[in-house]
């Protein structure tokens, strides 16, 4: 067995067409909303914030003041016109843009938690069904790390008896399909703590959710260690969808974020 840490890889984001966003802009609103464009494209900092104002700009046509009547004045900057939509609560808008992460050296207790989220979702989760594990990486939450010693014994004796068991078997002997089922049948005795992966993609409304739930205080230590270095990437690639959290720290090092406008 070995100790692992969890790690958060962001294998994928969405992207804007901008010469079909420029298109679109011009047979939307002629030069008013292309001016809006190339005004708002150099203070951008990421396609899925401006997806995100695009989606929302279009439901009253506010790309400049003229497109509609009703319309006499428009929020000038992103800044403004994302913080405007937060406040309000338009979440919808949020669901343009997703983000796909790739949990790795993560347990099945983590995996069980991740897997409740399931409003604005992907998920695919290492199998072992199909996978046969090799060794068992642990990750050891701060809590139980004096007992660091004791705990390696008992995962080596569980790992000595699932290897002797395997041994029992004759793999070279079977098809995948028997392979499958006995790897199936003896994952049962491997801990709940085992290392796994698993891709998860959301979009930018479910994971400010799940950074607010999971961040809490009061949640399990390893989700909460996730999604606290979720919550500081986001922070930094999407300021403004994210503008509004802050955070205080907590005794284990993470921090347990809260977003000002709760309902989005
Ligand atoms: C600290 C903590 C402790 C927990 N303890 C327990 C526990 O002891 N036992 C347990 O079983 N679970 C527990 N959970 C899990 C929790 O109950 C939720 O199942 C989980 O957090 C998923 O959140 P969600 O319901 O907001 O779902 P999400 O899928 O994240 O949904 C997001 C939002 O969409 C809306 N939504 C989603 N689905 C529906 C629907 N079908 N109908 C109507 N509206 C919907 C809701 O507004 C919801 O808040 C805990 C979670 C936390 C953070």
């Amino acid at each position: 067995m070995k100790f692992v840490e969890p790690q958060v890889y962001l294998i994928g984001e969405t992207t804007v067409h901008l010469d079909q966003t420029r298109k679109m802009l011009g047979a939307l609103g002629g030069e008013t909303a292309l001016d809006w464009l190339s005004k708002t494209l150099p203070n951008s900092r990421s396609h899925g914030e401006l997806l995100t104002e695009v989606a929302g700009r279009i439901c009253y046509k506010s790309f400049g003041v003229g497109l509609n009547p009703n319309v006499t004045k428009i929020r000038q900057s992103s800044e403004d016109y994302i913080q405007n939509t937060l406040s309000k609560g338009d979440g919808s808008i949020f669901e343009h843009a997703s983000c796909t992460f790739a949990f790795l050296n993560v347990s099945r207790v983590f995996t069980h938690e991740l897997v409740r989220h399931r409003a604005g979702v992907a998920i695919s989760q290492e199998s072992f069904r199909y996978v046969r594990p090799t060794d068992i990486g642990l990750w050891l939450p701060p809590e139980l790390r004096k007992k660091e010693v004791q705990i390696k014994a008992i995962v080596e004796r569980i790992e000595k008896d699932y290897k002797d068991l395997e041994a029992s078997y004759d793999w070279k002997g079977m098809n995948f399909d028997a392979k499958k089922k006995i790897t199936s049948g003896l994952r049962r005795i491997m801990p709940d703590g085992m290392a796994t992966s698993i891709i998860w993609t959301a979009n930018h409304r479910t994971i400010r959710h799940v950074i607010s739930m999971r961040t809490a205080e009061s949640a399990e230590a390893e989700i909460r260690y996730v999604f606290d270095k979720i919550a500081r990437l986001m922070k930094r690639k999407f300021p403004l969808i994210y503008a509004d959290f802050t955070y205080t720290n907590l005794p284990d090092k993470t921090r347990s974020w809260r977003p000002k406008f709760v309902k989005v």
